[in-house]
C-alpha cells in the first residue's frame, strides 16, 4: 500500500465502519470451550487506523482478548513480512515497526514492547522438519501483528514472535509448514494469521458504497470453504477465476489464512467476527478456530 492510499484509507474508514453491527463481535467468542490447545485466529487486519480507532473491528479485538485464555505467547503470521526462505524472529525485545506512510502522527508514536519469545522460537526451528526456519535479529513487530494483537493484549506482557512468508513458495508450502507448527497450540501459544481475504486495494471505493460483485463471490465462497473445511479449495483459489484475479491481486494478504487452515484441528468449532467487506473491495472476514 503506497502512501497515496494510505491517506485515502485514513480519511475514509470511520464512515464505512458506522453502519457495522456492533452485535457482531459480542458473539465472537461465546460458546467457546476450555481446551487444552489454544485457539488459531485468522484476523482481517485493514487500515492501520483500526490499531486506534474506536470502531467496530477495534472493539471486537479488545473484546476477543478479554475472553481468550491468556497465552503464554503468541505467533504472528503477518501479510508484512515477506522473504525468501522461512524465518522466525529471535529478538528478546522485538521493535515496533511502522511499517507504513502517511499517517497521523499518534500512529507513529504507537509503541508495542513486549517482550520476544525466543525459547519458543527455538522450538519451532527445531520441531518443523518440512523446510529449515531460520533465526532472524532483524525484524521486530510489523502492523499486522501490533495493530491487532495490541488491543487484544493491551498489557505487553506477553511475548510475542512473528514467522515469515516465504514469497517464492507456493500456496501448498503454507498449509504444509502450517500443519507441522500446530503443535505449538498445545504448548500454549495463541497463533494468529493477520492479513485480508480480500484485499484489492487499486479498487477501493474511498468514500464507500457497495462490494463488488467480485469481492462478495470470492469472500463467500472462501466462507464455504471454511466452514467445510476445504483447504484445497482454498490453496488451488485461483481456480475461481476473475473473482479470484481481483479479490487476491498479490497473494500477501491471503496466504495467513492458509496459515490458519493448516493449523486448523479437525475437532475445532469456528466462529466468523467482522465479517464485512469494507470500501467495496477489503474484506475483514476473521475466524477463530478453537
Ligand atoms: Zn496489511
Amino acid at each position: 500500500m503506497n502512501r497515496r492510499d494510505f491517506l485515502k484509507l485514513t480519511a475514509s474508514i470511520p464512515l464505512s465502519l458506522s453502519a457495522m453491527n456492533l452485535k457482531a463481535f459480542e458473539n465472537i467468542s461465546s460458546g467457546f470451550e476450555a481446551s487444552d490447545k489454544m485457539p488459531v485466529l485468522f484476523v482481517g487486519h485493514g487500515n492501520p487506523m483500526n490499531a486506534i480507532t474506536d470502531n467496530a473491528y477495534h472493539k471486537s479485538w479488545q473484546e476477543l482478548g478479554k475472553k481468550l485464555t491468556p497465552p503464554k505467547a503468541i505467533l504472528c503470521v503477518s501479510a508484512h513480512w515477506l522473504t525468501r526462505g522461512t524465518f522466525v524472529t529471535m529478538s528478546e525485545h522485538p521493535e515496533t515497526i511502522h511499517d507504513f506512510g502517511g499517517f497521523p502522527d499518534e500512529l507513529f508514536r504507537q509503541q508495542y514492547p513486549v517482550p520476544g519469545a525466543v525459547d519458543f522460537a527455538k522450538m519451532t526451528i527445531d520441531q518443523v522438519k518440512y523446510t529449515t526456519v531460520h533465526e532472524d535479529f532483524q525484524w521486530g513487530l510489523d502492523h499486522g501483528t501490533w495493530s491487532v494483537v495490541k488491543p487484544m493484549f493491551p498489557e505487553t506482557k506477553i511475548p510475542v514472535f512473528q514467522l515469515s512468508i516465504d514469497f517464492t513458495k507456493p500456496m501448498q508450502y503454507h498449509y504444509d509448514l502450517a500443519k507441522e507448527l500446530a503443535f505449538l497450540r498445545s504448548k500454549g501459544v495463541l497463533i494468529i494469521g493477520s492479513g485480508n481475504i480480500v484485499h484489492n486495494l487499486g479498487m477501493i471505493k474511498w468514500d464507500g458504497g457497495t462490494p463488488f460483485d467480485w469481492a462478495v463471490e470470492f469472500d463467500t465462497f472462501s466462507k464455504n470453504m471454511i466452514e467445510t473445511n476445504n483447504a484445497q479449495a482454498l490453496i488451488d483459489y485461483e481456480k475461481q477465476g476473475k473473482a479470484a484475479l481481483m479479490a487476491v491481486p498479490t497473494t500477501d494478504h491471503y496466504i495467513p489464512l492458509i496459515y490458519a487452515m493448516g493449523l486448523r484441528d479437525k475437532s475445532d468449532s469456528l466462529k466468523f467476527f467482522n465479517d464485512t467487506l469494507d470500501m467495496g473491495s477489503l474484506s475483514m472476514r476473521s475466524v477463530i478456530f478453537s
